[in-house]
């Protein structure tokens, strides 16, 4: 995967956790519930959205959350 792109991942800046810097992260999800009004079929529906989290403290930087929260 990805692996078309052509960017040298050395001059890449890793992504850092906002509360701890940790450079690694690990796969979270949030379930969005979309009500039967606001379904395309018409029914109550669970829609997992992937993120990031922190592996060392768990934080989910705001990036990520960015367009999912209000
Ligand atoms: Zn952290």
């Amino acid at each position: 995967m990805n692996q078309n792109i052509n960017i040298d991942l050395k001059n890449v800046k890793n992504l850092e956790c906002d509360e701890c810097q940790s450079q690694t992260f690990e796969p979270a999800f949030i379930i969005k519930h979309i009500s039967a009004l606001m379904s395309p079929n018409g029914q109550e529906t669970l829609m997992p959205v992937q993120l990031f989290k922190c592996t060392e403290c768990g934080h989910i930087n705001e990036k990520f959350l960015e367009g999912l929260t209000n």
